[in-house]
């Protein structure tokens, strides 16, 4: 079953309400729902009594230029999406509540002057291009997580800069919540699954791949030597990569903290963002 809470005084009355037992799960989203999304909230589903899944598209992580007005708001469809998924026979009677503030008051009331900034990981990568971009993301969720008081916090490998940046909110403020960080979901041909994917044409979607095809390329020839014997190999391949503006940046580092590998290190994350006219697609790929 679906339960559909749209205002504050809902959300805060199901949270005071509910068995204090329940583990609760919570899957923060913008909507427009697609298999990527679907998928932290069947990870949620298994795990907890009780799931909650937001949709609200917040403007305090999108810069002045940016697809904040035209970025697709789809309810009703996210709402059957939903309903499907619940009527597979693993989920049958599983209850998700579903919290859709019907405005951005809701969220932040007029006169909310409150922010979190979470510092130096916010600064590079997404975060440059972006400025202004992660402390959204971190003002909103840290609200989200007050109003919903989850055990769990749900997100994608997809955004693996914004994991990092949610982790150490939670580390540097002891939230009481645990996040777990479900792998990408992408088309059969390697495009990851993005809401922003709509907007590009057909040849823009063919030309997307080239975001994967390099990650790819990139994770293939580290996987093969190991960070020490590529990374000339890598750095050459990089830069020539990076002599296409449509590249804003592209780079392989530490997923601990996004800082540049060591010789020794094992764990890396190669990075890269793409654009194609006006929209921007990001992608990453986990070596261990
Ligand atoms: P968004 O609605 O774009 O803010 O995304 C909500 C959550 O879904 C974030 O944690 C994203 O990282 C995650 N997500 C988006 N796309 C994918 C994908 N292709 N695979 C897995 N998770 C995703």
């Amino acid at each position: 079953m679906i339960q559909v809470f749209t205002t504050l005084k809902e959300i805060l009355h199901a949270r005071s309400s509910r068995d204090s037992s329940a583990s609760i799960g919570f899957v923060p989203t913008m909507g427009n729902l697609h298999q990527g999304h679907l998928r932290l909230l069947q990870e949620g589903l298994k795990h907890h009594e009780q799931i909650f899944l937001s949709i609200f598209v917040n403007p305090k992580q999108f810069g002045p230029q940016e697809d904040f007005l035209k970025y697709p708001r789809t309810l009703e469809e996210d709402l059957n999406k939903i309903s499907t998924l619940l009527s597979l026979p693993d989920y049958q009677g599983k209850d998700v509540f579903i919290f859709a503030p019907k405005d951005v008051e809701e969220i932040f009331p007029p006169g909310f002057s409150s922010s979190i900034s979470v510092g130096e990981i916010t600064k590079k990568f997404c975060g440059k291009s972006r400025p202004g971009h992660f402390d959204g993301v971190t003002t909103v969720v840290y609200q989200l997580f007050s109003l919903i008081s989850p055990h769990t916090a749900y997100f994608g490998q997809k955004d693996f800069q914004q994991v990092l940046v949610i982790k150490k909110m939670i580390q540097d403020l002891s939230l009481p919540v645990q996040i777990k960080m479900i792998p990408t979901v992408r088309q059969e041909n390697g495009l990851a699954l993005s809401s922003r994917n709509q907007y590009l044409n057909t040849s823009e979607q063919e030309k997307a791949l080239v975001l994967f095809h390099t990650l790819k390329y990139i994770a293939d020839l580290i996987g093969k030597e190991s960070w020490q014997k590529a990374k000339e190999k890598v750095q050459e391949f990089i830069s020539q990569t990076l002599q296409d503006s449509a590249w804003e940046y592209l780079e392989v580092c530490q997923q601990k903290d996004l800082s540049p590998p060591a010789d020794n290190t094992h764990q890396l994350v190669i990075l890269g963002a793409f654009r194609l006219g006006k929209t921007r697609l990001i992608d990453n790929i986990l070596i261990n």
